[in-house]
Order: C-alpha cells, then structure tokens, then sequence
C-alpha cells in the first residue's frame, strides 16, 4: 500500500527511561558476561564512554523527523525536475544484535509545490539511521515521512548497505551489500521516472524491480 502511513513504532517515555548509574551498570553486566573483569583498569571507565558512545548512536530519538522537513520552500520559478540526493553515507544499528549498519541513501522526489534545502535530506536520513533499525524499515520511514510532509509528485529511496551482523558474526560474509528501495507516486508509476531515478544513482544492484 503506497498511501499507508508507516506504523509508528512506540518509543519510551522519559519517566521510563534508566538512568545514566542504571545503563552504566548494565555495561558492567555484560563486560562480566564477555568474560572480563569491569574493575580492571583498563575497563574502568569503559562503562561510562559506551553510555556516552549510546547517546550519539542513538540520537535519532530525540530527533522529531517531521520537524526537519517543516521549513520548505515554494518559490522556485517553475521547477519541476527531480531533486536528487545521493551517496549519503549513514550509520545505524541493526535492531536484532545491536551491531552497526553501514551504508549510503539515495533520496529523490519530484516537487509538487515545495522544496526543502537539500540537508534537510541528509538530516532525515540521519534520523532513522540513528536509531535500532532494520533496513527495510528505515528504507519504508525515510520515503514515506517525505511524502507525507512535502507531499511532491513522486518519491524515491534507495538504500545500500552492509550489516556487521553478517561479517562479523553468523554467516560471517564480507563485502555483501544489501540493497532496498521504496517508490512512491511516479518514481512507481511512471517507468521512465524511475530509470532516471535509478541512472542517476548509478544502478544499484536490482532495485529496478518493485517493492512493497
Ligand atoms: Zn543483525
């Protein structure tokens, strides 16, 4: 369903949320658990630097994704081109082991009435990057916030990246990218849009196909 709002995932509250003594004592839990000593001197403020490490990580949920794309802008003299923004390199977690996810978004969209400044593009990547994610997801959330707030005549996301999840552990595979997209309005209706779409990206992998 391409009109269907992306599920809102319920976060906690602020009354819910630990505090900092609790997550840093967690740390210390899962040091003894790998097997370590967390009162050894070396580990000693360790659990402090991933609680702090946690915040930047995480940033993405203090960040409102709507708010970033509130200031638009409908004066640009008839232009009615695709706005493309490629090779945004982001970084995020994957949700099932907590381990990073590597990659780089292409967003486009074919303006209807308004433009937003093109780092606001890139801010809103970062917004569901900084978070526990799966790509599929964030593929789904980044495309669909666009849509709903710029309201443009088409949008397109594709995202390619690779999952620590599966180098480091597990399978244990190197050098897989793992690529996802979602098209909206004409970037799924309208073929030729979606090949200029894609030639300006460059291809990836096969994307050409539909999604859901
Ligand atoms: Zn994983």
């Amino acid at each position: 369903m391409t009109s269907s709002k992306a599920k809102k995932t319920r976060l906690i509250t602020t009354a819910e949320r630990p505090s900092r003594e609790e997550a840093e004592a967690a740390v210390r839990v899962l040091l003894r658990w790998a097997g370590d000593d967390p009162a050894r001197e070396g580990l000693i403020d360790t659990p402090a630097r991933v609680v702090r490490s946690y915040e930047e990580f995480y940033a993405g949920y203090q960040v409102d994704p709507r708010e970033i794309l509130a200031r638009t802008f409908s004066e640009v003299d008839g232009y009615d081109e695709m706005i493309v923004l490629k090779d945004i390199r982001f970084e995020s977690y994957c949700e099932h082991h907590m381990v990073p996810i590597i990659g780089r978004a292409h967003v486009a969209y074919l303006p209807e009435h308004r433009v937003v400044g093109i780092s606001k593009l890139a801010r809103l990547v970062d917004a569901f990057a900084k978070r526990l994610q799966i790509q599929e997801k964030m593929t789904v959330q980044i495309a669909d916030t666009l849509n709903e707030v710029l309201q443009p005549a088409g949008v397109g996301v594709i995202l390619e990246a690779a999952h620590q999840c599966m180098s480091t552990r597990g399978v244990h595979k190197a050098g897989v990218t793992m690529v996802t997209s979602r098209m909206l309005g004409t970037f799924r209706t309208d073929p030729s849009t979606r090949r200029e779409f894609l030639s300006i990206v460059g291809n990836p992998g096969v994307v050409a196909v539909s999604n859901t």
